[in-house]
């Protein structure tokens, strides 16, 4: 028998504070301590070394499980514009050092697209590793918007202030962070994670008895 039957915290592992943030807020009827990477100073950096949103998101759960011995999470998340072959996708926090850099870099990317060459997607894939590094499962979440021309709103993080929700004709940075959570790709997934999180935590306490 193990000397723990139920893990008791759940590591976030994420370096993104804006994305930590979110993902606190989403997990706040989770059973479990949840802390971040913010938490554990000493945490390797987490590579993205995969060409797709799940192998990341699979990628960086089990590191930051493995390195520090708890129970973690990972989202790997992106904007994806169909009129660009898919950019910035994968490469959506790379594509320069700041989010005002990031935001340049797409209007400018598509200063010469009009009407639905303009649509855009965030996508986010979630993954849980145990502290071993196995998947104990992955979540999606997408949400559909138009990149406007001019950014709007002080809230949020990264390509928030050009996206626009067409439900709310607002970006999602002018809408409340409880308004974006209950549209955005990130809040689809963590719910998902959240919901089946119970039955994972049952599983893992019947193995360990
Ligand atoms: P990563 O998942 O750490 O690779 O970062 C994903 C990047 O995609 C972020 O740094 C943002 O630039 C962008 N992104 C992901 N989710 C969102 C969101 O909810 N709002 C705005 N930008 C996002």
């Amino acid at each position: 028998m193990s000397g723990v039957s139920r893990p008791e915290v759940l590591l976030v592992a994420s370096e993104n504070p804006g994305k930590v943030a979110e993902i606190r807020g989403l997990l706040t009827a989770v059973p479990l301590q949840v802390i971040s990477l913010a938490d554990l100073p000493s945490s390797p950096h987490l590579s993205e070394p995969y060409d797709t949103f799940a192998g990341n998101a699979q990628h960086k759960a089990a590191t930051a499980a493995c390195a520090n011995g708890y129970l973690a999470v990972a989202d790997d998340s992106g904007l994806v514009v169909p009129a660009l072959d898919g950019a910035p996708g994968i490469r959506s926090s790379r594509v320069a050092d700041s989010d005002a850099e990031r935001i340049g870099w797409l209007l400018e990317e598509m200063k010469d697209l009009t009407g639905e060459q303009r649509a855009a997607y965030f996508v986010c894939v979630t993954a849980l590793a145990d502290l071993h590094g196995e998947m104990l499962g992955t979540w999606q979440g997408r949400v559909d918007g138009i990149i406007i021309a001019q950014p709007q709103g002080e809230g949020g993080f990264g390509y928030d202030p050009v996206f626009l929700y067409p439900p709310t004709q607002q970006t999602f940075a002018q809408m409340s962070s409880q308004e974006k959570n209950d549209a955005s790709h990130r809040g689809q997934a963590l719910r998902a994670f959240a919901r089946d999180l119970p039955a994972i935590l049952n599983d893992i306490a019947s193995d360990n008895e």
